[in-house]
Protein backbone atom coordinates (compact mmCIF):
# COMPACT_ATOMS: atom_id res chain seq x y z
CA UNK A 1 0.00 0.00 0.00
CA UNK A 2 2.62 2.44 0.64
CA UNK A 3 4.16 1.62 -2.46
CA UNK A 4 1.24 2.23 -4.08
CA UNK A 5 0.99 5.56 -2.36
CA UNK A 6 5.05 6.72 -3.02
CA UNK A 7 4.25 5.81 -7.08
CA UNK A 8 1.34 8.13 -6.97
CA UNK A 9 2.97 10.52 -5.23
CA UNK A 10 5.75 10.48 -7.93
CA UNK A 11 3.16 10.16 -10.84
CA UNK A 12 1.86 13.75 -9.76
CA UNK A 13 5.33 15.29 -10.69
CA UNK A 14 6.26 18.14 -8.31
CA UNK A 15 5.69 21.60 -9.66
CA UNK A 16 8.12 23.57 -7.41
CA UNK A 17 11.28 23.47 -6.32
CA UNK A 18 11.79 21.46 -3.04
CA UNK A 19 14.49 23.84 -1.28
CA UNK A 20 13.34 27.47 -2.87
CA UNK A 21 9.74 26.70 -4.36
CA UNK A 22 11.03 27.92 -8.01
CA UNK A 23 9.25 27.11 -10.48
CA UNK A 24 10.74 23.12 -11.37
CA UNK A 25 8.45 21.14 -13.40
CA UNK A 26 8.99 17.29 -12.76
CA UNK A 27 12.17 17.91 -10.94
CA UNK A 28 12.66 18.10 -7.46
CA UNK A 29 15.27 20.70 -7.56
CA UNK A 30 15.32 23.86 -9.54
CA UNK A 31 19.11 23.77 -11.35
CA UNK A 32 20.31 27.02 -9.00
CA UNK A 33 19.87 24.55 -6.24
CA UNK A 34 20.78 21.81 -7.35
CA UNK A 35 24.41 22.87 -7.88
CA UNK A 36 24.48 24.51 -4.65
CA UNK A 37 23.90 20.71 -2.57
CA UNK A 38 27.25 19.85 -0.69
CA UNK A 39 28.62 17.36 -3.46
CA UNK A 40 30.85 14.91 -1.58
CA UNK A 41 34.12 15.63 -2.90
CA UNK A 42 36.26 13.09 -5.16
CA UNK A 43 38.80 12.76 -2.51
CA UNK A 44 37.37 10.64 0.40
CA UNK A 45 38.29 7.88 2.58
CA UNK A 46 37.36 4.71 0.41
CA UNK A 47 36.18 2.93 3.13
CA UNK A 48 34.03 5.23 5.04
CA UNK A 49 33.68 8.26 2.77
CA UNK A 50 34.82 11.12 4.88
CA UNK A 51 36.76 13.18 2.57
CA UNK A 52 40.40 12.93 2.99
CA UNK A 53 44.08 14.67 1.27
CA UNK A 54 43.93 12.19 -2.05
CA UNK A 55 41.46 10.15 -1.05
CA UNK A 56 43.90 8.32 1.73
CA UNK A 57 42.22 5.97 4.02
CA UNK A 58 41.25 8.12 6.66
CA UNK A 59 42.79 7.41 10.96
CA UNK A 60 39.84 5.86 11.82
CA UNK A 61 39.42 3.60 9.20
CA UNK A 62 43.26 2.84 9.57
CA UNK A 63 43.16 2.37 13.52
CA UNK A 64 39.85 1.29 13.93
CA UNK A 65 38.60 -0.73 10.56
CA UNK A 66 34.78 -0.95 10.07
CA UNK A 67 32.73 -3.96 8.99
CA UNK A 68 31.81 -2.66 5.57
CA UNK A 69 34.85 -2.84 2.88
CA UNK A 70 33.67 0.22 1.68
CA UNK A 71 31.55 3.25 1.42
CA UNK A 72 29.75 5.23 -1.25
CA UNK A 73 27.81 8.44 -1.05
CA UNK A 74 27.17 11.15 -3.33
CA UNK A 75 26.67 14.14 -0.57
CA UNK A 76 28.13 15.73 2.19
CA UNK A 77 25.65 16.11 5.12
CA UNK A 78 24.86 19.97 5.98
CA UNK A 79 22.82 22.48 5.11
CA UNK A 80 20.47 22.41 3.01
CA UNK A 81 20.76 19.00 2.31
CA UNK A 82 20.03 18.30 6.22
CA UNK A 83 16.58 20.12 5.40
CA UNK A 84 15.83 18.78 2.51
CA UNK A 85 16.35 15.20 4.09
CA UNK A 86 14.17 15.99 7.23
CA UNK A 87 11.23 16.96 4.90
CA UNK A 88 11.28 13.38 3.39
CA UNK A 89 12.12 11.52 6.42
CA UNK A 90 9.05 13.15 7.81
CA UNK A 91 6.53 12.30 5.11
CA UNK A 92 6.30 15.99 3.63
CA UNK A 93 8.24 15.19 0.07
CA UNK A 94 8.28 11.50 -0.34
CA UNK A 95 8.97 11.73 -3.98
CA UNK A 96 12.54 12.35 -2.87
CA UNK A 97 13.31 9.20 -2.59
CA UNK A 98 13.50 8.95 -6.40
CA UNK A 99 15.70 12.19 -6.62
CA UNK A 100 17.74 10.86 -3.84
CA UNK A 101 18.46 6.98 -5.71
CA UNK A 102 19.00 9.13 -9.26
CA UNK A 103 21.67 11.13 -7.57
CA UNK A 104 23.54 8.18 -5.84
CA UNK A 105 22.88 5.34 -9.02
CA UNK A 106 26.11 6.33 -10.94
CA UNK A 107 28.27 6.05 -7.94
CA UNK A 108 27.19 2.47 -7.80
CA UNK A 109 29.15 1.98 -10.89
CA UNK A 110 31.35 -1.53 -10.95
CA UNK A 111 29.82 -2.40 -7.73
CA UNK A 112 30.09 -6.50 -7.21
CA UNK A 113 27.09 -6.59 -4.57
CA UNK A 114 24.60 -8.91 -5.25
CA UNK A 115 21.77 -7.73 -2.85
CA UNK A 116 20.73 -4.47 -1.08
CA UNK A 117 19.62 -4.68 2.59
CA UNK A 118 17.98 -1.54 3.54
CA UNK A 119 18.68 -0.18 7.59
CA UNK A 120 15.67 -1.94 9.24
CA UNK A 121 13.73 0.39 11.88
CA UNK A 122 12.14 -1.27 14.86
CA UNK A 123 8.08 -1.37 13.96
CA UNK A 124 7.37 1.10 16.44
CA UNK A 125 9.49 3.55 14.63
CA UNK A 126 7.70 2.63 11.50
CA UNK A 127 4.22 2.90 13.00
CA UNK A 128 5.12 6.43 14.26
CA UNK A 129 6.45 7.31 10.70
CA UNK A 130 4.52 5.60 8.60
CA UNK A 131 7.55 4.19 6.61
CA UNK A 132 11.13 3.47 6.31
CA UNK A 133 13.12 6.06 4.53
CA UNK A 134 15.83 3.52 3.50
CA UNK A 135 13.32 1.44 1.95
CA UNK A 136 12.03 3.90 0.07
CA UNK A 137 15.18 5.27 -1.55
CA UNK A 138 16.43 1.78 -2.04
CA UNK A 139 13.55 0.61 -3.63
CA UNK A 140 13.89 2.85 -6.61
CA UNK A 141 17.89 1.92 -6.51
CA UNK A 142 17.05 -1.44 -6.44
CA UNK A 143 15.29 -1.28 -9.66
CA UNK A 144 17.95 0.50 -11.49
CA UNK A 145 20.53 -1.42 -10.53
CA UNK A 146 18.51 -5.02 -11.34
CA UNK A 147 19.57 -5.87 -7.59
CA UNK A 148 17.16 -7.87 -5.29
CA UNK A 149 16.24 -5.63 -2.42
CA UNK A 150 15.72 -7.65 0.65
CA UNK A 151 13.38 -5.97 3.23
CA UNK A 152 12.69 -8.14 6.12
CA UNK A 153 16.19 -10.21 6.35
CA UNK A 154 17.09 -8.23 8.98
CA UNK A 155 15.20 -6.42 11.80
CA UNK A 156 15.92 -4.36 14.77
CA UNK A 157 15.41 -5.97 18.19
CA UNK A 158 15.45 -2.65 20.01
CA UNK A 159 13.89 0.19 19.84
CA UNK A 160 17.04 1.81 20.41
CA UNK A 161 17.28 5.77 21.83
CA UNK A 162 17.76 7.89 18.19
CA UNK A 163 21.85 7.82 17.64
CA UNK A 164 21.10 11.86 17.33
CA UNK A 165 22.56 13.55 19.99
CA UNK A 166 24.67 10.84 21.19
CA UNK A 167 28.40 10.69 21.12
CA UNK A 168 30.47 8.09 19.15
CA UNK A 169 30.92 5.71 22.27
CA UNK A 170 27.39 6.44 23.42
CA UNK A 171 26.63 5.44 19.65
CA UNK A 172 28.39 2.38 19.46
CA UNK A 173 26.81 1.13 22.96
CA UNK A 174 23.48 2.35 22.23
CA UNK A 175 24.07 0.52 18.55
CA UNK A 176 25.30 -3.12 20.18
CA UNK A 177 23.17 -6.27 19.61
CA UNK A 178 20.24 -4.14 18.06
CA UNK A 179 19.70 -6.56 14.70
CA UNK A 180 19.12 -9.65 13.40
CA UNK A 181 19.56 -11.08 10.07
CA UNK A 182 18.46 -14.23 8.41
CA UNK A 183 20.34 -16.75 5.93
CA UNK A 184 19.26 -15.01 2.58
CA UNK A 185 22.44 -13.07 2.68
CA UNK A 186 24.81 -16.38 3.03
CA UNK A 187 27.28 -16.59 0.47
CA UNK A 188 26.40 -13.17 -0.83
CA UNK A 189 28.47 -10.13 -1.50
CA UNK A 190 25.75 -7.20 0.40
CA UNK A 191 24.98 -3.76 -0.18
CA UNK A 192 24.37 -1.85 3.19
CA UNK A 193 21.70 1.07 2.30
CA UNK A 194 20.90 3.72 5.07
CA UNK A 195 19.64 7.75 3.85
CA UNK A 196 22.72 9.26 5.87
CA UNK A 197 26.34 8.24 7.41
CA UNK A 198 27.22 9.78 10.38
CA UNK A 199 29.12 7.75 12.72
CA UNK A 200 28.81 4.98 10.72
CA UNK A 201 28.20 3.22 13.91
CA UNK A 202 24.92 1.23 13.44
CA UNK A 203 25.91 0.63 9.55
CA UNK A 204 28.63 -0.93 11.46
CA UNK A 205 26.90 -2.72 13.71
CA UNK A 206 24.32 -4.26 10.93
CA UNK A 207 27.57 -4.93 8.52
CA UNK A 208 28.76 -7.24 11.71
CA UNK A 209 25.58 -8.77 11.99
CA UNK A 210 25.52 -9.46 8.01
CA UNK A 211 28.75 -11.15 7.84
CA UNK A 212 27.80 -13.26 11.08
CA UNK A 213 24.85 -14.44 9.26
CA UNK A 214 27.41 -15.39 6.35
CA UNK A 215 27.90 -12.38 3.69
CA UNK A 216 31.07 -12.92 2.23
CA UNK A 217 31.23 -8.94 2.09
CA UNK A 218 29.49 -6.14 2.83
CA UNK A 219 29.74 -2.29 1.03
CA UNK A 220 27.85 0.79 2.49
CA UNK A 221 25.70 2.92 0.57
CA UNK A 222 24.28 6.36 1.74
CA UNK A 223 23.05 9.49 0.21
CA UNK A 224 25.07 11.54 2.63
CA UNK A 225 28.15 11.19 4.96
CA UNK A 226 28.64 13.58 7.83
CA UNK A 227 31.74 15.06 7.14
ZN1 LIG B 1 15.54 25.95 -5.81
ZN1 LIG C 1 37.61 6.10 6.63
Amino acid sequence: MLNKCVNSVQSRLPQACALCGARAIGAALCPGCLADLPWLPPAHCPQCARPTPEGALCGHCLHDPPAFVRTRACLLYGPPLDGLIQQFKYGKDIHLAHFFATRLAPHLANTRAELILPMPLHPERIGERGFNQAVEIARPLARHLGLPLLINAAQRQRNTPAQAGLDHDARLKNIKGAFTCDARVAGKRVALFDDVMTTGASLNELARTVLAAGAVEVEAWVVARTP
